[in-house]
This record gives C-alpha cells, structure tokens and sequence, in this order.
C-alpha cells in the first residue's frame, strides 16, 4: 500500500463511522490539483541537471491551499499526495483557516552545495509561481527545507509579483518570519504527549521518551519534553542512535547535532547498534519524528511505548496501526501531534498580512490554548464513538471541511 492509499484508508474509516455518501467520498480523496515540473539548473562545475519538482493541492474548502516543500531522494506523486491530504486534515483538526497541499523536489540537497539548493528553489517558484500565493496557497518548511529555502521563495516570488512575504511562512525571523515558529511543531508535539498521558491519569514529569528524528521536530520536541520534567532516555536519527537511562543532556545533544552533522558519537549516552533501535526501547513515549513509514507491519509487535506520538508524518502503515491499536498502544495520530508548526504558521500568514509582531510568549500561549482543546475535542469524539484517537481525529476534522464545503457550495 503506498502512502496515498494509507491516508485514504484512514479517512475511509473515519468516513463510513460518519455514513458518508461514495460520493462525497470520492470528493476527498481526489487532490483538486497535481502539478508536476521539470526543474533544470545549472550545477557549479558547469553541468546541467535536471530535477523533478511537485505541487499537490488537495482541498481548499476552508482557506488557501498550506503545505510544506520537501527535499528528499524519495519525494514521489503519491508521498507528495498523501501528504497533502493530511494536510487538509490537520488544518481542519487544529482549526486553522487553511486548506491542504504539499510540495517537493526529488533531490538529496547534501548533494548540493548552498548556491545549487539557491538555484534549485528558484527555479522551482518560477515554474510554480501562478499556482500560489499568499491567498491562494502558502507553502512552508518541511524535511531538509528551512528558513533560508523560504526566503529565497518569497524574494523570487517577489520579482515576479512585488512585495510579498504572506507567500511562505516559516520564513527567518529577521524576514518577516514569527517568534516561536521554528520551536512550534515540536513544541505542539509536547503539548499533546502531556495532554495524552494526562487524559490516562499519567504525568509528565519523569516519563521516559525515546525520539527518532533528530532535526526541527525531534530537537524541539526533546528540548521541550525535558523542560517538562519528562526523561529522554533515546535519541536516533539518520546517522545512528545513543541511549542514557539517566536521561540524555538533550541541550549538549543538540549542540553535538549541530556540529557533527548527527547523533552518532555522542559521549553523553551509549550508543545503538542501529538508528531504528530506539523504536523499540522499553519506554512510555515513542517519538517518531524522522520519515514515514518506519512503523510497520514487521516491527510494530516489537514496539513497546504505550504511548506514540507521531512527530513526523505518516510514520504508522494502516497495518502497524492495526497491530498497535489491537495492544492497546495509544497513537496520538500526526494529524493532531504535529499540528503545532500549521498552527504558529497560522500565526505568522496574519503577523506577516497585518505588518505586525507578536510576542514569544503571545505565539506561545495561543499554541497551547489551540493544541489542548483540539486534544480535549478528539479524546471526547474517541470516547463516545469507542474509536482510536486518528479516527476521532479524521471524524473531527472531515466533519469541518465538509460542513466548509457544503456551505460554499460545489462548484
Ligand atoms: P528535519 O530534516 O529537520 O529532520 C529530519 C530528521 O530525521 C533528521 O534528524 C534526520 O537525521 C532524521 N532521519 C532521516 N532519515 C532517518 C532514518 N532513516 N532513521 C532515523 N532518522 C532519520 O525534518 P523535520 O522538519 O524535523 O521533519 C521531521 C518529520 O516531521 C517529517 O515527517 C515532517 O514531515 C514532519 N513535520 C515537520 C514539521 C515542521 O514544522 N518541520 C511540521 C509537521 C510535520
């Protein structure tokens, strides 16, 4: 089953507890736009290379078109469709005035050096430019894209259509970009940890955490996490894995991040025979917070958190979110989990339109006030209809851009 299928089956189950028509079905799970570019540029030793860039617009019933760009070897139509329409989900679940999309490019930007990745995204907004715009659809940071990436699209965009910073968030701070957007999908991931074991009668200070995904959300959501009292005991991402049972010195681990390049090496815990082991570390929270699809059918018996919070995207097939709903685990479901960088976004689309700035702690306070009762509706949806949090979470938020839609009329 491939990303797009997975997405459709969650919102199909979600779709027939609310006994919607094929119909309307058929409506949703059809992104309402798919462009795909050729982006050619040339490279700083004179070759010309070309590259595969895509913009997936899925629904706009409740506002423009919001979805990060990602650049990764494995960007694809159908991770870049399944994305969007989470999208659409977790703008509707958070309540956001958005709608949903995504964008990539099929490249490994450590391939590329600064002035190529410069090139690469400017090419991309040339080839993509009519199809967005700060009222139509606002893309944002995602994996292996950055404040840096969103200057250059709004400057690009700017040459061609004037001053626009409303056309991106997650823009630099110094650039129009909001205090507290950097921290805020991490930050959101937090929120909803605590408000997930609260809701079990179980605190935060001192569950133990193991996170995989060591960048923006896996950073963030540690940093946060610990000045919560919780212990993170694990740490893993793409260059390997350390584990501390006294609890990782997180701030020292990001600094060693920052300098290395990865985790691997850290002299502030043991280190893991692979990067996947800290899925399977015996403690009360998982974190996934690198790729999707790294929960999966053949490991998910062996995944012993009670509780996953789904930092990153997609990152439990159906079949492992089967496997771990029928052990109790609870799945605190991306749609929701990671919400936070959608929200503060949010934010940053009204600083940047009004020409004004919030303060850290106003961002802050607002996020935390969106996140816990978006937890508070889900966990009630989940419990009166006996469904899994995701399906509440599906339930809420096609209730809201259907409802959108109905309203708006279908043409
Ligand atoms: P990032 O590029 O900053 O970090 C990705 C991390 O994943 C890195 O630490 C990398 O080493 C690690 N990683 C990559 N491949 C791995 C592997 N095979 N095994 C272990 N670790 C691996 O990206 P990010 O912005 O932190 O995004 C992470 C996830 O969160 C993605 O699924 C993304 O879609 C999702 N997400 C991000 C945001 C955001 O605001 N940045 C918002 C919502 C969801």
């Amino acid at each position: 089953m491939n990303a797009f299928e997975a997405t459709n089956l969650y919102f199909g189950r979600a779709a027939s507890i609310m006994q919607l028509s094929s119909s309307i079905v058929r409506l949703f799970e059809t992104p309402q736009r798919e462009v795909k570019v050729g982006l050619t540029i040339e490279m700083d030793n004179g070759d010309i290379r070309t590259f595969q860039g895509y913009r997936v617009q899925h629904d706009n019933s409740r506002g423009p078109w919001k979805g990060g760009l990602r650049y990764h070897p494995h960007v694809d139509p159908d991770e870049v469709k399944a994305l969007a329409s989470l999208m659409t989900w977790k703008t509707a679940v958070i309540d956001v005035p958005f709608g949903g999309a995504k964008g990539g490019i099929t490249v490994d930007p450590k391939d590329l050096s600064h002035a190529e990745q410069e090139r690469l995204t400017r090419v991309f907004v040339d080839k993509i430019h009519d199809i967005i715009g700060p009222q139509r659809d606002i893309p944002a940071p995602d994996v292996n894209t950055g404040p840096q990436h969103m200057a250059w699209i709004y400057d690009q965009y700017s040459k061609i259509h004037g001053h626009t910073p409303g056309i991106v968030t997650g823009k630099p701070v110094d650039l129009y970009g909001s205090l507290g957007r950097e921290a805020a999908t991490g930050r959101g991931v937090a929120i909803a940890t605590r408000q997930a074991l609260l809701a079990m009668n179980k605190d935060i200070v001192g569950a133990t955490v193991a996170i995989q995904g060591f960048g923006n959300v896996g950073t963030w959501s540690a940093s946060i996490l610990a000045s919560m009292g919780a212990r993170i005991v694990a740490i893993g991402d793409a260059s390997g894995a350390v584990r501390n049972s006294d609890g990782i010195d997180v701030e020292r681990a990001i600094a060693w991040t920052k300098k290395h390049g990865g985790i691997h090496g850290f002299d502030g815990g043991h280190s893991l025979k692979d990067a996947t082991a800290v899925l399977f570390e015996d403690v009360d929270v998982l974190v996934p917070a690198a790729l999707g699809g790294v929960i999966t059918r053949d490991n998910a018996r062996d995944i012993r958190a009670p509780f996953v919070v789904e930092g990153a995207n997609a990152p439990t097939t159906p079949e492992a979110d089967a496997i771990l709903h029928e052990k109790g685990t609870v799945i605190v479901p991306d749609i929701y989990a990671n919400a936070g960088g959608v929200t503060v976004s949010s934010f940053e689309w009204v600083q940047t339109l009004q020409n004004f700035t919030w303060t850290e702690e106003e961002v802050n306070e607002k996020l935390e006030r969106r996140m816990i009762k978006a937890f508070d509706t889900i966990w009630r949806v989940a419990t009166d209809k006996k469904v899994s949090l995701r399906t509440a979470a599906f339930i809420v938020a096609i209730g809201r851009v259907g409802k959108a839609r109905v309203l708006r009329g279908l043409s």
